[in-house]
């Protein structure tokens, strides 16, 4: 399904096609760059604000595009730092966005370096076993504007509480596109997102600071490989087996580890990148040490980095978080094997930060 608002957000538009748009509102084309400075250096959050714009253009403007980034209907801070956005999009759609801060030595929170985890789809069609996001199905792709609107939605807030140095336009140093949905399932609307992110008149936020995260779409991997940028890639394994991979993620049907792995492969000799694997770890479904040796095996053969995700418990799911024991009995035979590893004990748990939790309680508590 395809939602087309009344008034798009403007974030989804690129300089060339704010240009053309421009040029059949009979205006010249050299605003569009006047128009990307204001959203994006100067942060305007009304038309009105454009003052070396002409008052009639920014009436056009008003009234065919929105500025407005999303309504933020809960922001829940956790013990650790991690602060999840609910966020509304135009048609009632709630989206996740999460900010997660790594505090730095000797600097306040607000220093802190901040990786901020996007959402792509309203819920996903894709189903693995352990993601509440995958709960009631796919819904719908969100468009370009939307996944930028998220980022600004974050650096409007974070402009509020800590000023912005005049040279930095992000507020914000990682970008990880893991929250609700495949990313690769809603690829055009992705890259034109991630260019608007990326580009100068844009955030001009490098390419190499941007994760993208995949259940496994093959012939996606391999085409992502073919574009220019030099995105990073995360794919989420979680089985190290066809036999285990299979109960836990559907997709492995399609795309077993026999085409899966060599694609992955393909995508980290062209980038000239260390890829992610993405393992998250459930009490006696794929924590046995048979899956840490097939595991190890595989990151060696891809010189891939291995990050462990403890399973952080959905209600309605039977599945359990291993002990602490069996956790890391895992990590250290990992490492025993030559594998490059770290285990990630989930940050924001106590806020439901698993990409789906926090829209899946608000909706049940509706
Ligand atoms: S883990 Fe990602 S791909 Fe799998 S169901 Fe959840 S959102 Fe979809």
């Amino acid at each position: 399904m395809k939602f087309a608002p009344a008034k798009p957000p403007i974030y989804g538009q690129t300089l060339d096609s704010l240009q053309q748009w421009l040029k059949s509102a009979g205006e010249p084309a050299f605003r569009a760059k006047q128009i990307m400075q204001w959203l994006y250096k100067k942060r305007a959050k009304a038309w009105d604000e454009m003052t070396n714009l002409p008052q009639s253009l920014r009436s056009t403007l008003e009234t065919s595009f929105d500025i407005a980034p999303s309504k933020r209907l809960l922001d829940k801070q956790s013990a650790d730092s991690t602060e999840k956005l609910l966020l509304q999009m135009a048609d009632g759609a709630l989206v996740e966005t999460v900010v997660i801060r790594a505090p730095q030595i000797g600097v306040g929170l607000n220093k802190s370096r901040k990786t901020i985890c996007i959402s792509t789809q309203v819920g996903c069609a894709y189903g693995c076993k352990f993601c509440a996001s995958g709960l009631s199905g796919w819904k719908r792709d969100l468009s370009a504007g939307e996944i930028v609107s998220q980022l600004i939605q974050v650096c409007h807030q974070e402009d509020d509480s800590t000023p912005r140095a005049e040279e930095s336009i992000a507020s914000f140093d990682n970008v990880v596109v893991m929250g609700m949905g495949e990313p690769l399932a809603n690829y055009e609307n992705l890259l034109e997102a991630l260019r608007v992110l990326n580009a100068p008149w844009g955030l001009n936020f490098g390419a190499r600071r941007i994760t993208v995260s995949t259940s496994g779409i093959v012939p996606k991997i391999l085409e992502l490989a073919q574009e220019p940028e030099q995105f990073r890639l995360a794919v989420s394994l979680h089985g190290a087996t066809n036999e285990v991979r299979d109960a836990i993620m559907p997709i492995n049907k399609r795309y077993p580890l026999e085409t899966l792995l060599p694609a992955i492969k393909e995508y980290g000799a062209s980038k000239g990148r260390m890829i992610t694997l993405e393992f998250i770890l459930i009490d006696s479904v794929n924590d046995t040490l048979d899956q840490a040796d097939a595991l190890a095996k595989i990151a060696t053969d891809l010189s891939a980095h291995i990050n462990l995700i403890p399973y952080n418990a959905v209600p309605g799911m039977d599945w359990k978080r291993p002990s602490i024991t069996r956790q890391d009995r895992f990590h250290d035979r990992l490492k025993n094997k030559g594998a490059r590893t770290t285990i990630r004990r989930e940050k924001g748990h106590d806020i439901a930060a698993a990409c789906g939790q926090l829209k899946l309680q608000t909706e049940s508590a509706a």
